[in-house]
Order: C-alpha cells, then structure tokens, then sequence
C-alpha cells in the first residue's frame, strides 16, 4: 500500500508553535506515523518535502527560500495550519509576508521560479489526523478526496445580478427609509 516513504524537513516560518506540537504528536507512539515511512529529517538537502508551520515573517523569507530551494526535485511542500496556508490572522501584520501562496509570487517575481506541488492543511492548529491525511497524500499512499474546481459566474447572471440591485435602490428611494447622500456645503452656502 505504502507507494513512498516521505522524508521531511520541518521549518519553523513563524509559527506560535501550536502546529509544532500536532506535528510532534504524530511522530508520538499513538499515531507513530515513522510506521508508514513518514521521518523527519536535519536537513533539506535530504528530504523529500519541506513543511512550513505559521506564517512567513520577513526574517525567515530568506532562510525559507534557501530551505525551499535545497530540497531535491521533485519537491513537495506541506502548509501546516491556517498561518501557513494565508498567513492566518497574521496575514496583514507589519512583520509577515502572508503564508506560502505569496511565498510563491515572490519566487516567480524575484527567482522565476515555480510553485512545487503544495498540501493545504488548514487548521488552527490541524488535528494531527488531518496532518496525517495530508502527508499521506503527499507521499502518494491516498489520492486526495478534494478536486479542484473553478467556479466563473456566468456574465448573464453578473448582469442580472446588477439590474436586480439597482431595482431595489430605485424602490427604496420611494420609501421613507431612504437616506439621502450627504451634501457638504461650503462655508460661502453658509446661510
Ligand atoms: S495556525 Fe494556529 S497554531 Fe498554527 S502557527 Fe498559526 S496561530 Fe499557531
């Protein structure tokens, strides 16, 4: 059953160090996922994914492109928790680029390089079963339940969409509840 045996290097991008915990929880005895072949590494150069825990504080950007590019092809990364994903709460805080989507506009823009595969694993943190999950897709023992999928509204529905609203504006500005736009006088309509 068991397709690869997937070595990971873990890096700390930010994290508060919930993630870390539920990341040791899996290599604890009760889930000892080291069974599957799942091993932590020392260092990039030998693994076979790389997994970031919280968001990317501008300290870490260099040391996390350097990690990111020192994994061997092909790489695979793992976005450990919400942080990781899209920078969690932190997303707009003054020290954090965001998680790793615009680690990746950053490696297109300054390196031209392209994003590696990358497994979403939402959570704050995520339940070490769903970290499991997560690697176990990433290693090829399961494909993932989730399928990709674009939603684009149809132009006619937007267009419809547009006569409905301004329907309504034209209804309420019948009713008493309509509040009239602020008119800022000048101080010469002063009377
Ligand atoms: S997702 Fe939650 S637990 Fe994980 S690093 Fe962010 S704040 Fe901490």
């Amino acid at each position: 059953m068991v397709k690869n045996s997937l070595w990971v290097f873990h890096l700390n991008s930010g994290s508060c160090n919930g993630c870390d915990i539920e990341i040791l929880n899996i290599f604890a005895p009760r889930n000892d996922v080291e069974r599957l072949g799942i091993k932590l590494v020392g260092s990039p150069r030998h693994a076979d994914a790389i997994a970031f825990t919280g968001p990317i504080t501008r300290e870490c950007l260099p040391k996390v492109i350097d990690a990111l590019k020192a994994v061997p092809e092909p790489k695979v990364v793992l976005a450990i928790g919400a942080c990781a994903c899209g920078g969690g709460i932190w997303y707009d805080t003054y020290s954090v680029i965001g998680g790793v989507k615009e680690l990746y506009r950053i490696l297109k823009e300054e390196y031209n390089m392209e994003p590696p595969a990358t497994v979403f694993i939402p959570g704050c943190p995520p339940k070490p079963e769903a970290i499991i999950y997560g690697v176990a897709v990433a290693s090829g023992m399961l494909e993932s339940k989730q399928k990709k999928t674009v939603y684009v509204e149809p132009e006619e529905s937007v267009a419809n969409e547009k006569l409905m609203i301004a329907e309504l504006i034209s209804e309420t500005e019948k009713t008493r509840h309509f509040m009239p736009g602020i008119v800022i006088r000048g101080v010469e309509d002063e009377p």
